[in-house]
């Protein structure tokens, strides 16, 4: 019945809200499609539609996942075969200061910068941090997708959240659930941990706003892309769960895409959470 994931992506309500595991619409209809994924895990798709074509069992689970996760992966590492490809026309040198990097020189030709508490090497066709080769093809995209975005105007101060930005609809809850809910719920009851991870990621504390939350720390993610994370720690008497808020510089799309913004604020939760 349906062969192709652009098909079945349409039974979706096509909000990439995550309730599936997946998160987006068209990742979860490819694992329907490809891989055998239950269709009844999107809990907005009319089933009645789908006939008998696809069971509803869990068996189909696991190939669905790994075969959707070999897709990403193959689109993964096309999208940094492309931006190497960009890269190659770049002058470092030139690029540098814009970008808030260091050139280190015509024998090595590598911008040197920091990212999330780890020293970033990058090449014309090679990406190190802390001195060991980037394994993970998203780490490639999003610190050669700065690069290729070549710095923005800098940091203007000015603060907006995710859904203030355009074309952001799909994304709020992207980060709500990848990033904002995963911090919210490992520190809670945890401030002071949660201090201690962020300095391990070069963050600091923003003094301005420590009035209306537990805390809030300015994260230099990328030289030019700083995060502003709020975080409210639970009250059990009053029955309020931990919170976590991420807030953007308002130029942010200057410096990176969307999709890239979204991927360096899970990858800053990530990081916080194996520093626990
Ligand atoms: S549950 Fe999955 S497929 Fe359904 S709307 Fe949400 S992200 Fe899309």
């Amino acid at each position: 019945m349906f062969k192709q994931p652009l098909e079945f992506v349409r039974l979706t309500p096509m909000s990439n809200c995550g309730e599936c595991g997946y998160a987006a619409c068209l990742a979860f209809a490819a694992a329907v499609t490809k891989g055998g994924e239950n269709p009844s895990k999107c809990p907005y798709v009319d089933l009645e539609k789908l006939g008998g074509e696809f069971a509803s069992s869990d068996s189909g689970e696991k190939g669905g996942l790994d075969r959707v996760d070999q897709l990403l992966e193959q689109k993964d590492l096309a999208l940094v075969e492309c931006l190497r490809g960009k890269a190659a026309a770049l002058d470092f040198q030139i690029a540098a200061a814009p970008l808030g990097c260091f050139w280190l020189g015509p024998d090595r030709d590598a911008l040197s910068f920091r990212c999330l508490g780890r020293a970033v090497v990058l090449t014309h066709d090679r990406v190190e941090l802390d001195g060991e080769p980037a394994e993970d093809p998203r780490d490639q995209i999003l610190l050669y997708n700065y690069v290729h975005f070549g710095g923005g105007s800098g940091v203007q101060g000015e603060w907006v959240g995710m859904e203030s930005l355009p074309n952001s609809i799909s994304k709020v809850r992207t980060l709500k659930v990848y990033c904002e809910d995963r911090v919210g719920a490992g520190f809670s009851g945890r401030v002071e941990a949660l201090h201690r991870c962020i300095a391990a990621l070069d963050g600091v504390v923003d003094e301005t706003m420590t009035e209306s939350c537990s805390a809030a720390f300015q994260i230099p993610v990328l030289p030019h892309l700083i995060i502003l994370l709020i975080f409210w720690d639970a009250e059990p008497d009053d029955d309020f769960p931990a919170r976590c808020k991420v807030l953007f510089d308002q130029d942010v799309l200057d410096v990176l895409d969307i999709e890239s913004l979204v991927f360096a604020a899970e990858r800053t939760a990530e990081r916080l959470l194996e520093l626990i």
